[in-house]
């Protein structure tokens, strides 16, 4: 019999996980003489009840596993220890919890990469509808722009709600960086991939956990994770800093400076000395950010910490203890 472990990452989902379990676990039930099923809910430290429903939900059904951190690490984390766990399956399929991703779709996806040759089927959102107009526009205009500057290519519409072949998940755990930017390593490993067209759906209960700075940090991290183009803009202000001092040079000369009002000039000369220090340090805070990044990676902390687990994991990193 084949295996299936399901990666539920949970922030603050008390009000919503029973109804995701009973949904789910309905769904792989009618899949049991096939496949066998694990749950691996991750506790990303939520503060509200989620561990202690899911700590009731194992000890009503074996299948339920979780691992719950010690404090919220964000979701990047909690998909990553999750698929170092369940690692050991055939197939790793990856859901959230709010019921937005229908797991009704999940045999669907499971056939096209146990059936049809693909290694992944990955959901992808049919429209942007009950979404902020706002946030959509700004997420938007950030997927043209690193796809515009990045040479790996990441889809607007891709979400993380997937299921994979083990093999997949041993790429994507072979890629150690702490700065995780899912959808960009997702892509970046490449692999055959069946897209099924997902409509978004409202979530089930609770709230959102990303605000509009989150949101912001995040496309960042994409960003820098995942192209060097920011750097090359130091370039692009050299060269328009060298124009802009050889065509004053010209202009002096022609003018010829004797006759020049200083006094007039002196608000121009301000200007350029202040636009020049803005573009200094422009590029100093873009290497800063790719810098403070290596910092993080060198330091290599670890990249989450397990509080409490039924699993077999006793560390709380992939390295062993
Ligand atoms: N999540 C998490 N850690 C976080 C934030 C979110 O594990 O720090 C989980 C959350 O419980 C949910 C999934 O990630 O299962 C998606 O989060 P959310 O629904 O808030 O995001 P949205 O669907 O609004 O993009
Ligand atoms: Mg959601």
């Amino acid at each position: 019999m084949k295996t299936i472990g399901i990666i539920v990452p949970c922030y603050n989902e008390a009000a919503v996980l029973p109804l995701f379990y009973k949904e789910t676990s309905a769904v792989m039930d009618a899949l049991a003489d096939t496949y066998q099923t694990e749950f691996i809910f991750v506790d990303d430290g939520s503060a509200d009840d989620t561990l202690r429903k899911i700590t009731e939900l194992a000890l009503t059904d074996a299948r339920v596993k979780y691992i719950s951190f010690s404090r919220n690490f964000g979701k990047e984390a909690a998909m990553l220890a999750g698929m170092e766990y369940a690692v050991k399956h055939d197939f790793i399929c990856i859901i959230d919890a709010d019921l937005q991703h229908s797991p009704e779709i999940i045999p669907q996806m499971l056939s096209y990469v146990d059936r049809q040759g693909y290694d992944v089927a990955a959901s992808r959102r049919a429209d942007r509808e009950g979404e902020a107009k706002f946030k959509s526009f700004l997420s938007g205009g950030f997927y043209k722009v690193i796809n515009r500057i990045s040479e790996t290519k990441i889809s607007d519409s891709a979400q993380d709600f997937r299921v994979m072949k083990k093999d997949v998940v041993k790429a994507i755990l072979a890629m150690p960086e702490h700065n995780r930017f899912s959808k960009g390593i997702f892509s970046w490993v490449g692999f055959n991939v069946k897209w099924i067209s997902h409509e978004n759906r409202e979530r089930a209960a609770g709230e959102t956990k990303w605000s509009l700075t989150g949101l912001l940090k995040y496309a960042i991290d994409g960003i820098l994770g995942f192209t060097f183009a920011p750097l090359k803009l130091t370039f692009w202000c050299a060269g328009l800093s060298l124009l802009a001092a050889v065509v004053s040079l010209l202009y002096g000369v022609i003018k010829n400076i004797a006759v020049a009002d200083y006094e007039l000039l002196l608000p121009l000369i301000l200007a350029a000395v202040f636009s020049l220090g803005a573009l200094i340090l422009l590029c100093i805070g873009i290497l800063g950010e790719y810098l403070a990044r290596t910092y993080t990676e060198v330091k290599n902390r670890p990249k989450y910490i397990i509080a409490k687990t039924n699993t077999n994991v006793t560390y709380f990193t992939s390295e062993g203890e």
